[in-house]
This record gives C-alpha cells, sequence and structure tokens, in this order.
C-alpha cells in the first residue's frame, strides 16, 4: 500500500480546481497551487502563487457603498512554462487527444509530478514528465523540470518560459464584484541571456516582490545552446528557446525560479538577491536534492503514523505535509500567522481566525520554536487589539474575528449569499471569544514548552490584557446576582441575534461565558506566580489595577451560564426557545444542509429562527478541558454540573448540527472518544475526508481548511493516546479505537524528543537523548520521572 503518494490518474478539468489546491506546494514562505504551467486561468485551472500574510487593501463598490477589504495577493504566475512545434499552436491539452494523464503529489518528497501524454492533429504523439517544487531548504528558489519526449516525430519547437504579472485575484467566485485589482508590475526585462526577473509591487500595502527565472535546456545530460529571444508586455516577460527535437530523444528544460520580497531580512534589495541567486545558484538537481533531504528530516521529526485497513495514513500524511507548507521552521521570525485556509487559495482572503486553536497542539508538540514565532504574530498585534477594545468602550485589549496584516478587524461588513445572490449583513466580529483561543493558545504553549521567558516577556501580557477586556465586558444582573456577556456570537454561525431582533448579538453564550472565566483564572495563576516587581511592571503596561483583580476573582465565582434542567448546557440564553427545524424536510429538498443558513435565507426564512447548529459550540468545552477541570471550573463558578451530564449535552447537540464548518467533525470525534468509540471513528473519518473528497461541494479549491486538516492529526496525537499537559505532567490515557491496529508517533515535550508506540494492549514510551531535566509521566494512574534513554513499557488492559 502507498501511503506517500497522492496520485491522480485520468484528465477531469471538472475535478482540476480541487487537485489544484490540494497539489499547492509552499514552504511556509510562499505557496504555489498546483495549476497547469502551460495555462493561465481558466473556468478550470487557477495559477496562484500566495506570499504568506502578504495582503493588500482594496475599495470596492457594493450597494453604492464603498467597502474596503485586505486580500491575500495572488502575485506574478512563474509557472508559466509551454511549447509549440514549429509553428503550430501552443500546447493546450483541450485542443489535444490525452492519451494518459497522471498526475502524483509525493509527500514524502514534497514533489509534483504530472506525467501525460497526447496526440496533435497531426499525429504526431509527446509525453512530457513535468517534476515541480517549492524548496523547503531555501525558501527563495522553486523549480520546474519537465521531460519532453517526441514518441513519433522530429522537428523545431519552441520552449516558452516566463512570468506572468497579468494576474488578479479571482479564485473565489463569490467575490467576483468586488475589487481583484492589487498589483502593479514596475519592471521586468533579462537579467543574462538565459535568465528573466519581473517586479511587481502591491497597489496600497507597497510590498515589493521580485521574481527571476533560469530556464537552461539538456539533451541528456548535457545542456544545449539554443537561440533565445526575450519579450515583454505590459505586464509579463518571457523567452522565445528554438531547439530541435529528434524522435524518441528526451529533451531535459529546467526551469529554477527565486522570489524575493521587501519584507525579507538580510537582503539589500529584492532584485539583487533574486538575480544573484539565480546567477550563483544553477544546479537544479542539487537544489531539488536539498529539498528533498529538508522534507526527510522534516519527516523523521513530525512522525504520526496509524496502522489502519483502510490507508487512512496517506491522508493524515497529506494534512501533516500542508501544514508545514503553510508553516513551517522557515516561518520562524518572520512576521506570519497561522491562516484558517493556508496559502492555498484566496477564501477568507488568508485571514487568521481561531482555528489556530485546532492547529497549534500539533506545532506546540512538534516544532515549539515556530509556535512562539506564531505567537509573536498576535503579541505584535496588541497595540490594535487595544485601540479595537477602547473604540468599543471596554478595557485591556480586544483580538478581532479576522485578523490580517496589522491587526484591525478585517471580517466583512457585508457578505454575498451565493444562494440567494443577496448581500447580507455579516455580523461575524461579534465573535469574541477568539479573546479566549489567543490566551488559551498561549498557555498551552507554556504548558508543553515551560517558556517562562516567552511568557513574563509577551505571553502573560496577551493572558492579562485579554481578562481586562473579558471583566470590562461582563455586566453584573442583579437579579441573577451574576456576571454576564451580552451581544456576542458564539463559534456556531447560524445564530447571530435573536429572531426579529433589529440588534446582532446574542446573550451568554455558554462557551463565551465559560472561557471568559477560564481566562480570567489564568491571569489569576499569573498574578499568583509571579514576583511583585514583575506584576507592578505588567500592571502598567497592560493598565490593570489591584480592583481589576478583585473583579476577576468575583466575577471566576459569579459567571452566568445558562442550563436547561441544571443539566444540557444551552449555547446561549433563550436558545430552547427556538423553534424545532424539520430537518427531513430539507434534507429531502436540498440533500446536503451543511449551509443551511444561505438555504434558509433564499428561503426568506433565517437560522437564527431554529435550533439547528452550524458547528460544535457547548461541545468546544469538552474539547478543550478534560471532564475533571471542567467539573472543576463549573464548580467554582457555582454551578453542580456533573461528568454524567457530558454523554446528554453531546447527544443533544449531536441531533441539531449540520456540520457547516470543517472544524466541526474534529470535535465530534473528539468529545465521543470516550463514550463511543464508533461515533468518533466516524466522524475522524469525516474530518479526515473533508478536503480531500471537498465535502462541502466547492469550498477547498479556494483553500484546504487547516484547522481541520491539524484537528484530524490532533486527534491521533493527543486524542486517542489520552496525551494532557497538566499540573508539570504528561498524561496519557490511550482510548484507541478498534480500527486502528498501532499508532506511532513522536514528539517534542520541554525540550525532550519522546518516541510513543501505542496498541489496543500497550503503551511504549522511549526517551530520546534530551539535554533538559528529567519529567514525570503518568500512564493511567502510573507515575515514572523519565530521562535521557529510558524506554518503558505499559499493559493497557
Ligand atoms: C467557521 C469558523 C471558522 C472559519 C474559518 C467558518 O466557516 O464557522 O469557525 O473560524 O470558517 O475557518
Amino acid at each position: 500500500m502507498n501511503n506517500w503518494i497522492i496520485e491522480y490518474d485520468d484528465w477531469n478539468p471538472k475535478q482540476h480546481p480541487l487537485r489544484e489546491a490540494l497539489c499547492t506546494l509552499g514552504n511556509g514562505y510562499f505557496a504555489t497551487r498546483g495549476a497547469m504551467e502551460e495555462k493561465s486561468a481558466d473556468q478550470y485551472n487557477y495559477p496562484g502563487t500566495y506570499l504568506a500574510c502578504g495582503y493588500n487593501r482594496a475599495v470596492s463598490k457594493i450597494k453604492d457603498k464603498e467597502i474596503e477589504n485586505e486580500d491575500l495577493v495572488n502575485w506574478p504566475n512563474w509557472l508559466f512554462l509551454t511549447f509549440r512545434i514549429g509553428k503550430s499552436e501552443w500546447f493546450d491539452l483541450n485542443n489535444m487527444e490525452i492519451l494518459d494523464h497522471i498526475v502524483r503529489l509525493n509527500l514524502k518528497e514534497g514533489v509534483m509530478e504530472r506525467n501525460i501524454r497526447f496526440r496533435d492533429d497531426k499525429k504526431r504523439e509527446t509525453t512530457i514528465i513535468s517534476r515541480r517544487f517549492v524548496s523547503m531548504h531555501d525558501i527563495h528558489m522553486a523549480g520546474i523540470e519537465w521531460t519532453l519526449v517526441p514518441e513519433n516525430w522530429d522537428g523545431e519547437i519552441t520552449i516558452r518560459s516566463g512570468i506572468d504579472g497579468d494576474i488578479r485575484n479571482q479564485g473565489v467566485k463569490r467575490y467576483k464584484d468586488l475589487n481583484s485589482n492589487h498589483l502593479d508590475i514596475l519592471e521586468k526585462g533579462n537579467i543574462s541571456v538565459n535568465s528573466i526577473f519581473l517586479l511587481s509591487q502591491t497597489k496600497q500595502s507597497k510590498i515589493k516582490m521580485v521574481q527571476a527565472s533560469l530556464t537552461r535546456i539538456f539533451d541528456d545530460k548535457r545542456e544545449i545552446q539554443c537561440l533565445r529571444t526575450t519579450t515583454h508586455k505590459e505586464k509579463s516577460v518571457w523567452q522565445d528557446i528554438q531547439i530541435d527535437c529528434s524522435k524518441l530523444r528526451p529533451l531535459k528544460i529546467k526551469k529554477l525560479v527565486s522570489i524575493y520580497t521587501s519584507k525579507d531580512f538580510a537582503i539589500c534589495d529584492p532584485y539583487n538577491e533574486a538575480r544573484d541567486k539565480i546567477n550563483y545558484l544553477t544546479n537544479f538537481d542539487e537544489i531539488l536534492e536539498n529539498h528533498k533531504l529538508a522534507w526527510e528530516r522534516i519527516w523523521s521529526h513530525s512522525k504520526i503514523e496509524i496502522e489502519t485497513e483502510n490507508n487512512e495514513l496517506l491522508i493524515l500524511r497529506l494534512h501533516i505535509f500542508h501544514l508545514h507548507q503553510t508553516v513551517s521552521k522557515n516561518s520562524i521570525g518572520y512576521d506570519i500567522g497561522v491562516p484558517s485556509r493556508g496559502w492555498h487559495g484566496e477564501a477568507y482572503r488568508g485571514h487568521i481566525f481561531w482555528d489556530e486553536l485546532y492547529i497549534f497542539p500539533y506545532i506546540n508538540l512538534h516544532m515549539p520554536q515556530l509556535a512562539r514565532s506564531l505567537l509573536m504574530y498576535r503579541y505584535r498585534r496588541l497595540p490594535q487589539a487595544r485601540l479595537a477594545a477602547m473604540e468599543n468602550g471596554y478595557k485591556g485589549a480586544m483580538y478581532p474575528w479576522q485578523s490580517g496584516s496589522n491587526g484591525r478587524e478585517e471580517s466583512q461588513v457585508i457578505h454575498l449569499n451565493p444562494e440567494s445572490g443577496r448581500w447580507i449583513t455579516d455580523t461575524s466580529r461579534l465573535q469574541r471569544h477568539i479573546n479566549a483561543a489567543i490566551p488559551y493558545n498561549v498557555w498551552q504553549y507554556y504548558q508543553s514548552t515551560k517558556d517562562m521567558e516567552f511568557l513574563t516577556s509577551y505571553g502573560a501580557e496577551i493572558i492579562l490584557s485579554t481578562a481586562l477586556f473579558w471583566s470590562s465586558i461582563t455586566t453584573y444582573n442583579n437579579k441573577r446576582d451574576r456576571y454576564e456577556i451580552k451581544g456576542v456570537m458564539g463559534p456556531d454561525e447560524y445564530h447571530t441575534r435573536y429572531p426579529g431582533s433589529e440588534f446582532p448579538g446574542l446573550n451568554n453564550n455558554a462557551y463565551t461565558n465559560f472561557m471568559a472565566v477560564w481566562v480570567m483564572q489564568c491571569a489569576l495563576i499569573l498574578i499568583r506566580l509571579f514576583d511583585k516587581k514583575l506584576i507592578n511592571e505588567l500592571s502598567h503596561k497592560v493598565g490593570f489595577s489591584e480592583k481589576d483583580i478583585e473583579l476577576w476573582k468575583t466575577i471566576t465565582r459569579k459567571m452566568y451560564i445558562p442550563f436547561l434542567d441544571n443539566d444540557i448546557i444551552m449555547q446561549f440564553e433563550g436558545f430552547e426557545k427556538l423553534k424545532e427545524l424539520d430537518w427531513k424536510k430539507y434534507r429531502k429538498k436540498y440533500g446536503v444542509t451543511m449551509r443551511l443558513d444561505r438555504i434558509l435565507e433564499k428561503e426568506n426564512d433565517s437560522a437564527n429562527n431554529y435550533r439547528a447548529c452550524k458547528q460544535a459550540d457547548v461541545l468546544m468545552l469538552f474539547y478543550l478541558f478534560s471532564s475533571d477541570m471542567l467539573v472543576r471550573i463549573f464548580h467554582q463558578i457555582g454551578y453542580d454540573f456533573k461528568p454524567g451530564s457530558i454523554p446528554k449535552n453531546i447527544d443533544y447537540y449531536h441531533k441539531i448540527t449540520s456540520h457547516g464548518s470543517t472544524l466541526s467533525q474534529v470535535i465530534f470525534s473528539w468529545v465521543y472518544s470516550r463514550s463511543d468509540r464508533k461515533g468518533s471513528w466516524n466522524s475522524f473519518e469525516s474530518a479526515l475526508m473533508s478536503d480531500f473528497r471537498d465535502i462541502q461541494g466547492g469550498t477547498t479549491p479556494e483553500g484546504i481548511h487547516l484547522g481541520a486538516m491539524a484537528g484530524t492529526v490532533d486527534l491521533i496525537q493527543r486524542c486517542y493516546t489520552g496525551l494532557e499537559i497538566r499540573d508539570d505532567v504528561l498524561w496519557l490515557n490511550p482510548r484507541v479505537p478498534a480500527e486502528i491496529k498501532e499508532i506511532n508517533l513522536h514528539i517534542s515535550y520541554r525540550s525532550h524528543w519522546l518516541k510513543l508506540k501505542i496498541n489496543q494492549k500497550k503503551l511504549w514510551i522511549e526517551f530520546n537523548k534530551g539535554w533538559a531535566e528529567p519529567i514525570e509521566i503518568n500512564v493511567r494512574g502510573q507515575k515514572r520521572l523519565f530521562a535521557t534513554n529510558d524506554v518503558e513499557e505499559f499493559e493497557l488492559i
């Protein structure tokens, strides 16, 4: 069974956009979609090259109103490579009889291969084997190699190799009425006889990018000197290279590309760097080899393997692959956050959401230095978050629901419902719970690394500033003698306001209220942990006083959480009063009901009227906290929540959730893992396949869903192993579904590397040679201290 290669062995234009997104190659600095080299954008093919956090703002006019959006920019297309025989038409699969078409994505090596054999109208048969990579070793390099074989003809051909700057953001149909023009082409031309460059710049953010390309032709191993002409069009530049071909004699075309931008470090200017690179680093095979070695290193550290009947491992690896392509060790030090849709397309404009919550657990336990760097993206945006809090009448810092270049709120104000064609007011920015996800990530990073230096210098400021925000957004309800949070949205985006209300927002979303308590409790832990001097410094920076600390103490004992019959946590106050939805009717009429909100809006109704959820909301609590922790926090707030209520809550919400977000099945898989292993596995399978099968019917071509991808990896990593970090102990309590024979994984924990092997009966722990203090591991109540090279076996039954 091959579990390293994703293979598509047919030519299926309709499937191409999905395959193109899934075959994206990237290195944590930039990414390029798996589009065809020989074609520019059309109905099926969409070349996209995106720089991590390379944004630009543009104003559009919609319904006579000017709105400004910040987009992840699609940069000039460096893939541009085509050919023609004699004076016939340029190569286009649409005009050919396709004899073979195989695309392979090699996850182990980070190489995409296309193997195409076709016949033209003159019965000439040609094979092209194309190999492509975006270097993981040198983030500024990428390359394509074509092996072109004339199967039954001889003659002169022209190779056209260039950089196409005639690019707009057109990857998401719903955005078509918005301004998509982000680039100016400033300069282009030759660098040397066989190399060219193109300098582009974003219109508003003024980010410069230089792409330089070198194309060399080889007959077997011998380089051939050919006649070349360089052409500049208004926005593009290319070289036409003439060569004589002989029947069955393979010709190799090797195109290397170097990319530098004005956001890079340790550069003079992007042009000089790209030019030098392309002048001196000319050995395609060596650059490719180094790239493969970089991937080998990644896989040796990131081992997460499962043995199952159905080769789920392949898709799991696809997810790990895209994670590293989006953010990798190469991203460290850059001002980059984790985008919810990868740098794989234009959906959600490359913005950073709370999806980090699903992604950090993998990064914490594999690349802690990267986790730290990604948290710095948030730390640097504290000033904007403070401004937002102030503008909205709150204290502390209020992070935006969608974040981009400088951390201002980037959520749209209106969005298009493609079902009805209507523009709808977008209130998703009311998802204030992002201000719990960020401090939660800070704390989890600290728990798995004990990086006190980060906590004291940066992390604490995030936790304390968000705690201050939470205490200032709560209001005291006299009648209840409890604190409340009003006018927000929870994770479930179907509910934006009360039925018929003209005001957006809901009261007392249970998840939000509970998380607000958690943040304030965490702030109180810091107050106890740090010395007086540090607390004084932090209180000046953050702006909290003794009074605020007292308020945190009170709110964490008196926050209101809505319940039904003291048992079921209500998603928000009044949720139980909403109408029941006739799911059967909608399933019958529309089949898939994932986007029920759009369907109902089209029918002049609203999801707000019903007890129907897009995604896990209340159940997020059972994902983020063990039942012990949950019960402890509930007791502190003054609610007698019993672990026995957990399955009842899961059941209640299971019946009314449509899984309109790919994040949802990850949570269901997690929360079912103790009580219903089969159910957990089914949800795991759905989450695992969500991008590969594009289960939302068209969203994956616009960008992968990184939260769900990382979430499935984390289900293996933490959920099925029962891995938890609490009270300075690494807890392991495996609950392996019957479908998994064995789990093998490596994790990094507090400067140690650990190997874990788990099957239905046993657990093995092996310690690599570490350099840190011994650590305590607790396997189902059996405590052990682990130090360098220790190995131990535990019975699980
Ligand atoms: C989900 C959000 C998520 C966003 C970005 C939405 O569909 O409802 O929870 O953050 O997508 O992935």
